[in-house]
Formats: C-alpha cells, sequence, structure tokens
C-alpha cells in the first residue's frame, strides 16, 4: 500500500508476516531526479519495496541514498537486496550503529540472542550479511538536502543507541522510527543497545518539537494534528522510564 503523504513524501506501508516488516519511506520532489529511501524492511520484501517504488514513479537511477532510522533486522533486513538492484544507493546511518556496521558486528541488528537464534533458523543468513560500507555517518542537528526539501537529524537514542528521527520544519513533519509511534505506543527497550532513560528523555525532545505529521516505521501514521497525542505519549510512558 503507498500513499503520498505531502508532495514529495510517499509512506509505502510494511507487509507484517510473522515478523513486522517496517514500513519505507520514500522522499524528494517529482522534478528533482534525487529521491532517498528511509529505511528498508524485512529480508524477502525487497521485491515488494521496489515495485512500490516504481509505482511512485521513481526511477531507481534516481534514488540516491537509504537512511536507516537504525538497524534493527525489520528495518535493515532487505537492505542487500535492495544494494543488489541499485548498487549505487549509498546508505546513511548515524555514527552510533554506522560502526558497528562496518565491523560485522550484527548484535543491534539482531536485538537479542533468541532472536537471534530464530530469525536464524527461518532465513538462511549468511555469515556478515549486514557488513557493509557507510558512506555517510549521520550526526545529530545535521540538515540533510533530500530532493529538494530540508530535513534535520535529529538523534533520540533510547530504542537503540543509534536512533534517529527526520524532522521537516516547515511542514512540521517528523519521520519517528520505532521511538514513537500512533495511538500512545512507544518503541521497546530492552534490546541490545536500548536505554530506557536515554528513551524517556528523546521522547520528551520529540514532544517539545512542533509536529503536525507523525511518520513512524510501524502501525498507522498521523496525517495532521499529531502534538497532543505525541504529548500525552510521552506523558504516559515517562513514569515508566525511569
Ligand atoms: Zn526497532
Ligand atoms: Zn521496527
Amino acid at each position: 500500500m503507498i500513499e503520498q503523504v505531502v508532495e514529495g513524501v510517499w509512506w509505502i506501508r510494511g507487509q507484517d508476516d510473522f515478523l513486522p516488516d517496517s514500513h519505507m519511506y520514500v522522499i524528494g520532489l517529482p522534478e528533482s531526479d534525487d529521491f532517498t529511501l528511509v529505511d528498508c524492511g524485512l529480508m524477502g520484501k525487497g521485491e515488494y519495496k521496489l515495485d512500490s517504488i516504481d509505482r511512485c514513479r521513481v526511477r531507481l537511477e534516481h534514488v540516491r541514498r537509504i537512511i536507516m532510522t537504525h538497524t534493527h533486522l525489520d528495518h535493515i533486513g532487505c537492505l542487500p537486496e535492495l544494494k543488489a538492484a541499485a548498487p549505487h544507493v549509498e546508505v546513511w546511518i548515524h555514527s552510533d550503529e554506522a560502526f558497528a556496521i562496518e565491523r560485522g558486528d550484527e548484535r543491534i541488528v539482531m536485538g537479542n540472542s533468541m532472536f537471534e537464534s530464530m530469525v536464524r533458523g527461518m532465513f538462511p543468513l549468511p555469515k556478515d550479511a549486514f557488513q557493509m560500507t557507510v558512506q555517510h555517518k549521520l550526526e545529530d542537528g545535521e540538515l540533510l538536502n533530500l530532493g529538494g526539501l530540508l530535513f534535520k537529524v535529529v538523534h533520540i537514542p533510547g530504542h537503540s543507541v543509534g536512533s534517529i528521527g527526520l524532522l521537516h520544519e516547515d511542514r512540521r513533519l517528523f519521520l519517528s522510527g520505532d521511538t514513537i509511534y500512533a495511538d500512545w505506543a512507544i518503541g521497546r527497550y530492552d534490546l541490545v543497545s536500548a536505554d530506557p532513560a536515554q528513551l524517556k528523555r528523546s521522547l520528551e525532545l520529540i514532544a517539545g518539537l512542533d509536529v503536525d505529521i507523525l511518520l513512524p516505521c510501524h502501525n498507522r501514521i498521523v496525517n495532521g494534528g499529531a502534538a497532543p497525542m505525541i504529548k500525552e505519549t510521552v506523558a504516559q510512558w515517562g513514569p515508566y522510564l525511569g
């Protein structure tokens, strides 16, 4: 399922089966010929995501980069499939997770050892499947011109150490990864590199942003009027996060 959220931002809904598949966002003004993907999805979902990009009328050779909100398996799983189809595409990840990816350290990707053994039983994953060069290591506060749309990188650790959000200040649009969702839900904080106290600070930071459109990586999106829900979510979860 594909929906254009605002001009230059498409939402490609994840196809959850037994395991969740993250949403993917496609960013860039149609006339720019410079497109960015935000997150990919689970293993085996590459074909669905490539087909969806095509349906946005975005040509694969015009996709310049993939930005990961973080490197959990349900977001990075089909990145090797996308890179096989489009080897020119750069990978951009926050520095706190980029170095692990470059070293082939997959502990954050897998989340925990129980999940890892389940996944390895389900998918024939080669060793170092996700070891790759990260062309751009993102830092908090960086301004990115993504195909004519200006986004600010907001480092929001807690769900994972290198989690980021992307904020378009003029449109008051925030891509929140797995840190905060619609319907008063937040990302889990029990996986490798997660930290509830950091998550609390990140949520408070998000509540202080002026956000109208909330674009998380799972479940529904909030296409307008998101601010009260964000503030209520943060207030409700605060006491559980230390
Ligand atoms: Zn996650
Ligand atoms: Zn996820």
